[in-house]
């Protein structure tokens, strides 16, 4: 599957965080089956569905739909982009673009989103396996970039 097709967006059935009420987006379990430590993927109930909140005030990384479980971010083998705003975490987690490394490219002149489009284009990106958003990073990458340019 290609993970960061527009018709990728799996189902849309939002449920809300328990803990802070947003709506989450909803993922495949191999993302948390990708992402979670081994100590808490033990404890995962593959019946259910999963969703991630994307809120940066919440720290609750995933939930399952019948509220019994979360997930923190120390329940993670990777640091959350929404979660954790330090510049050495991935903004894309596929090819490492990380806070740091957009604000260089930046200063430099480089644009990192078409050297990241390109990799998509050619089909390079796992988003389900690398991202724990499950999809793509695209617009996060787009979001910070133009964050950087309205800063100067
Ligand atoms: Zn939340």
């Amino acid at each position: 599957m290609d993970c960061c097709a527009p018709s990728s967006n799996v189902e849309a059935a939002q449920i809300n965080c328990p803990s802070c009420g947003e709506k989450g987006k909803s993922v495949q379990l191999i993302t948390l089956k990708s992402l979670l430590k081994p100590t808490s993927l033990e404890t995962i109930e593959p019946d259910n569905t999963y969703a991630f909140c994307t809120n940066s005030f919440c720290n609750t990384v995933y939930f399952s739909g019948t509220h019994s479980q979360t997930f923190e971010e120390d329940a993670m083998k990777v640091p959350v982009f929404q979660k954790n705003s330090s510049t050495g975490v991935p903004v894309c987690y596929c090819f490492d673009w990380t806070r740091d490394r957009l604000v260089q490219a930046v200063s430099d002149n480089q644009d990192p989103i078409d050297h990241i489009k390109g990799h998509i284009q050619s089909n390079r990106c796992g988003c389900e396996v690398n991202n724990p958003q499950g999809r793509c990073c695209l617009g996060n990458v787009s979001a910070f970039v133009r964050s950087l340019k309205t800063n100067v």
